[in-house]
């Protein structure tokens, strides 16, 4: 009935008698919390089983000091340092435990840094199993994994929506990459100097069977963590070196085209190996395909990045560094890759109008990236304000609405045997 280390109820003990209570109080709201220790099997391997053990009993004397009190509250532990707390709705006693926590937490003498994390769901139907009511709590607790700042997080209708949507594309994905739903749209980058289309960035796009098409924001970040993003980026340069190279075949010249390389390829150990093989493969130059790499990738690792970013240069690539001044951009960054072009992110064109020091750091960039003899792409520009703007300051490219939306390969084709 009770758990030997903690004197807490058992899993057993624990949901007979959260059952119970909801049972009996029908007309009463409960919340269940899931608290748990983060990172505590480090704790464990670390600093011992004794020092795991002493922290789970100081946590489980804060729950039953905080708890013991409140009418139809029962708390216990559920497994390892997993701890369940389920008692009527109210917020304000809620969140006195979030704060309590918090303080006694700070004065636990450790030599590691203490956090737990809380998954809070509202039980809507008392009658709910508690292995349901656990699972929900759980889902909500996973929202604070590796989430430095969040130690708390809710099962919402949104959250139950998100983790089925999630669901359902992890379900599809391989059918979908087997049955060629995943598309490649291009969208034409344009030439200031010259005034004319010159080359493009392929898009991804996931094409149901029922003609919806989804954008890639809502998969890629689900691929992204589930690995399947290096099969997805794989699939995509394959599509548009066949591309590249049917336009060599019948015109004997062809488009540049950059392709998005996932931060997670870096992780991929063939994944330097499978690129040089695929234009291999098709027997295409390097330099007709671009590789986009996002900025915040070349701060995850540093020198695996450079790594990368000279074997590539060495195979004969050219590399972009996307999405510039979105994150942590740093100096140190541009003096230690060399990347050919970079990619000016939206949120600065976006506020071209109407920041002045936005223009002022734009115009920097500019200047800067040519004294390197990097060329310049701003992306996302959408009015002729924004546009002459850039004109006027220097900028080599423009990726925008103002100029071309992503369109189908058809759709690209046709424009430039227009424009021929
Ligand atoms: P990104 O690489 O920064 O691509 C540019 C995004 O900005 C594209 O969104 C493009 O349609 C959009 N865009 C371009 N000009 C404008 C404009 O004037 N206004 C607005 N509102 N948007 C503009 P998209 O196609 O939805 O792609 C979103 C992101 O998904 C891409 O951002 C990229 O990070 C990722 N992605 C797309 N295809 C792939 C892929 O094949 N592999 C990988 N790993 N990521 C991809
Ligand atoms: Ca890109
Ligand atoms: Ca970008």
């Amino acid at each position: 009935e009770h758990d030997g280390l903690t004197g807490l109820y058992t899993i057993q003990k624990f949901s007979q008698c959260v059952k119970r209570n909801m049972e009996n109080n029908q007309d009463t709201k409960f919340t269940f919390i899931r608290l748990d220790i983060e990172r505590f099997k480090m704790i464990n391997n670390f600093y011992g089983v004794e020092a795991g053990d002493r922290l789970l009993v100081y946590i489980s004397g804060l729950i039953e000091t905080y708890w013991q009190d409140v009418e139809n509250c029962v708390f216990g532990r559920i497994d390892g340092d997993v701890f369940g707390i389920c008692f009527p709705k109210d917020e304000k006693k809620l969140n006195g435990f979030i704060l309590y926590i918090k303080r006694e937490l700070k004065k636990y003498k450790a030599a590691y840094y203490l956090e737990t994390a809380m998954g809070i769901y509202d039980i809507l139907d008392n009658n709910l199993d508690v292995r349901n009511i656990i699972a929900r709590a759980t889902l909500a607790a996973k929202q604070c994994k590796g989430q430095y700042m969040i130690h708390e997080a809710r099962y919402t209708e949104e959250l139950r929506a998100k983790i089925i949507r999630e669901q359902n594309i992890i379900n599809e994905m391989e059918h979908a990459l087997e049955t060629g739903e995943f598309v490649v749209y291009f969208q034409p980058k344009y030439e200031l100097d010259h005034c004319r289309p010159s080359g493009a960035e392929a898009l991804v796009r996931w094409k149901k069977a029922d003609g919806t098409i989804v954008s890639p924001g809502d998969f890629i970040p689900v691929f992204e963590s589930n690995g399947f993003i290096i099969r997805l980026d794989y699939y995509v340069w394959d599509q548009v070196c066949q591309f590249i190279k049917n336009n060599l075949a019948h015109r004997g010249d062809s488009e540049v085209i950059s392709v998005n390389v996932s931060r997670v390829n870096l992780y991929n150990p063939d994944f330097l190996e499978s690129l040089v093989n695929l234009v291999e493969k098709y027997k295409i130059p390097p330099k007709y395909l671009n590789l986009e790499l996002t900025e915040s990738a070349f701060s995850d690792d540093a020198r695996m990045m450079q790594n990368a970013v000279d074997y590539l240069h060495k195979a004969g690539f050219t590399i972009l560094m996307d999405d510039f001044g979105s994150g942590y951009s740093s100096f140190g960054m541009l003096q230690n890759y060399n990347f050919d072009i970079m990619k000016i992110d939206m949120s600065f064109v976006r506020q071209i109008e109407t920041n002045t020091k936005t223009r002022s750091i734009i115009r920097f960039i500019i200047e800067m990236a040519h004294t390197m003899d990097i060329k310049i792409i701003a992306e996302g520009a959408e009015t002729k304000e924004q546009v002459e703007f850039l004109r006027d300051n220097g900028c080599d490219y423009i990726q925008g609405y103002y100029f071309y939306k992503p369109m189908p390969e058809e759709e690209f084709v046709k424009l430039l045997d227009a424009g021929r």
